[in-house]
């Protein structure tokens, strides 16, 4: 069964086909500036097939940005499949699910209703998902079609975890609470983990740092996710690349007073200006960010510091939480390659069990377990794969 992922941006779209029950991946790539001048790029990963690298296709919608991608995978000479017939289903990642979706489904005329309705919280994400649901149901009728949302792993998360402490009615009424993101993330790194450990999900009390340009840290008992970082939207909880997370609410007010500031551009400083980037004043990428401390830059220093140290005391809290923890996992672009960060935000987490081996710690973008053998609390590196998850949860609905 072959199953094509698609993530559509408002003027970009990713794709993957893939064989969920393998894990095989066929061809994967992207279109961007969909609406604008057309770019695209395709990877076929079968042996004797030729990649197209951001060349120009006219796309001025996303209709024909999927057209493209399904013509390159048929195609006579560079496709990975003999025609549209291989592809069994799509599945289509979608931000934000609300309180509607715990977990993924088969899209019908209903649910596409559903998911329009959280378009207010995602502004941004959930109506270019749906463009690109829709496109995709146009070009390819009968096909089965699956939302997999961000934000449905974390809906087992207790009210004690969601609940902000503001006027209930604004949870009531107007559904302001913790939703989280990151989850098919999340998600797929706990099995993943199982499996490493050899234990049941069920039987796993499990923290999972996603850290990349956007960071997440969850909290996951017995296979369910009781805590994360982000809230009500991704700008919450870890300083990330350029995105400030959690600060104090009376800041808002204050500098937008002081520099005649109104909400949008507050909010530009705290999603675009803020981060470890705010902090170091030189960049949002922690590769830059641990060469120009190497040459001296002390903010850089501080600004990767301060993010190791808000993983750290989200390791903790979350142990706190769960009453114990029994392995923590390191996933996404910091997460899978900084050896030094990992290192830096387990150590000094003796006390509580952890013993990381800095031998094992010497590796990138590899299923490992980089503890101690005699650590009780293990440590894994596992890489993150979202669009496994999405083809895995696609083809488990579809059969
Ligand atoms: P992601 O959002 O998961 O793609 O992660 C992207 C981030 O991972 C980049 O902005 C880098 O800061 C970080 N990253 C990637 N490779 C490395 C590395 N070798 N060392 C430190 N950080 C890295």
């Amino acid at each position: 069964m072959n199953v094509l992922v698609i993530n559509a941006g408002s003027s970009s779209l990713k794709y993957q086909l893939l064989n969920p029950a393998t894990g095989d991946l066929l061809a994967k790539g992207l279109c961007e500036r969909i609406g604008i001048d057309g770019k695209f790029t395709y990877k076929p990963q079968l042996p004797g097939k030729e990649k197209l690298d951001a060349i120009d296709v006219a796309m001025p919608t996303h209709s024909e940005a999927i057209q493209t991608v399904l013509n390159a995978l048929v195609d006579a000479r560079n496709g990975v499949i003999a025609s549209m017939k291989e592809i069994d289903a799509v599945g289509h990642r979608v931000v934000h699910g609300g309180e509607k979706f715990a977990q993924s489904v088969v899209i019908t005329d209903e649910v596409m209703q559903a998911i329009e309705e959280c378009n207010p919280l995602a502004p941004l994400h959930n109506p270019a998902n749906i463009i690109g649901i829709k496109a995709c149901q146009a070009l390819m009728p009968g096909v089965p079609m699956v939302a997999v949302f961000d934000t449905a792993f974390h809906q087992t998360m207790p009210p004690v975890a969601y609940t902000y402490a503001l006027p209930y009615e604004y949870y009531e009424k107007d559904k302001v609470r913790r939703y989280g993101f990151h989850g098919t993330s999340h998600k797929y790194v706990a099995q993943r983990a199982a499996d490493m450990l050899g234990k049941p999900a069920s039987e796993l009390k499990l923290i999972s740092c996603h850290l990349g340009n956007g960071s997440s840290v969850t909290a996951i008992s017995g296979g369910k996710s009781v805590d994360t970082s982000m809230g009500f939207t991704p700008l919450a909880g870890l300083p990330m690349g350029t995105r400030s997370g959690d600060i104090d609410a009376g800041i808002l007010e204050y500098l937008m007073k002081k520099h005649g500031m109104d909400i949008a551009e507050i909010l530009t400083v705290l999603n675009k200006k803020s981060g470890v980037y705010g902090v170091s004043g030189i960049s949002s990428d922690f590769r830059d960010l641990e060469n120009a401390f190497a040459e001296g830059n002390v903010r850089a220093g501080l600004a990767v510091d301060l993010f190791n140290y808000g993983v750290k005391k989200l390791i903790g809290a979350y142990a706190a939480a769960m009453g114990g923890v029994d392995a923590i996992i390191f996933t996404a672009g910091v997460g899978e390659n900084s050896a030094s960060q990992r290192m830096a935000i387990a150590s000094g987490l003796e006390f509580m069990g952890v013993v990381m081996d800095e031998d094992a710690n010497k590796v990138r973008g590899e299923e490992r377990v980089i503890s101690a053998a005699d650590s009780k609390v293990k440590v894994l590196l596992i890489p993150t794969n979202e669009e496994l998850m999405i083809a895995m949860d696609t083809a488990n609905l579809v059969g």
